[in-house]
């Protein structure tokens, strides 16, 4: 019996060593030896991520300087549509993909998610006095423009319109240009995460307000290659410092502007 047991346990630790090597859960081996960390975002999401200049900032490139000081390498930023985040990570062309990405069970087929840092929510941007309400956003004829892929797309979609080949979402490749065709009269309202919402009616504030409707509760978390354990739990470690320091917040009032 203890032979057996032997056996087995030797079978399976065999079995994981060799996960490692051949499943492509080597980002961390991959990390060390290009000496940097390569970020995969959509920098098109305030505060998250957005362009300051000519560079990327954000919350989540604050954060994911931290992972790359901690394993003594460089930040590198590949800036790219939501939707591609996510293959990229996949096919190891960047170490994690930092996009105040929404942990979603199909996501979780495809990448493991991190420990969650800061929680979310789906909100409506409307033109003011347009009189758009969140029970009118399901009727014909009313437009909602989303960011391609995103949780506020499969809400508009799935629960609103409860269609999957709907023509009344346009889907915009990210949440700016979606409020610019609401200010054009393109789309009658735009759904999208809490804090880029704030930040867009902030930026227009003449022209655009929020709907007090909460439609969602999301958490973000970071995305890396499945299966690769011990590169996640280096980011785990990470973001587990940075809440215990209170780091995460600081990046949260640092890129409000508050
Ligand atoms: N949180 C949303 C999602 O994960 C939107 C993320 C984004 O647009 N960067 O789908």
């Amino acid at each position: 019996m203890k032979k057996i047991l032997a056996a087995l346990l030797a079978g399976a630790m065999l079995a994981s060593l060799a996960g490692c090597g051949s499943g492509g859960s080597d980002t961390l081996a991959q990390i060390k030896k290009d000496g940097k960390l390569v970020m995969a975002t959509n920098a098109a999401f305030p505060p998250f991520e957005y362009i300051a200049g000519n560079e990327p900032a954000g919350v989540d490139v604050d954060i994911a300087a931290e992972i790359a000081k901690d394993l003594g390498v460089t930040l590198e930023v590949s800036d790219m549509d939501f939707n591609a985040i996510i293959p990229a990570v996949q096919a190891g062309k960047a170490s994690l993909g930092a996009a105040g990405m929404t942990v979603t069970d199909e996501r979780k087929q495809q990448i493991d998610f991190s420990d969650e840092y800061v929680k979310s929510a789906q909100y409506v941007i409307i033109m003011k006095g347009s009189g758009i309400t969140a029970d009118s956003l399901g009727e014909a004829g009313v437009i909602i423009g989303v960011q391609e892929g995103t949780t506020g797309d499969f809400y508009a979609t799935d629960d609103i319109k409860g269609d999957p080949n709907t023509e009344e979402v346009a889907r915009y490749k990210n949440a700016i240009v979606a409020s610019q065709d609401l200010m054009n009269g393109k789309c009658s309202a735009v759904i999208i995460d809490e804090m880029p919402a704030k930040s867009i009616v902030a930026a227009n504030p003449d022209k655009l307000e929020l709907l007090p409707d909460v439609l969602t509760e999301e958490s973000y978390a970071i995305a890396v290659k499945k299966g690769d354990t011990a590169f996640l739990e280096q980011v785990n470690k990470t973001i587990a410092r940075l809440k215990s320091e209170g780091k995460i917040d600081e990046f949260l009032i640092q890129h409000t502007g508050e």
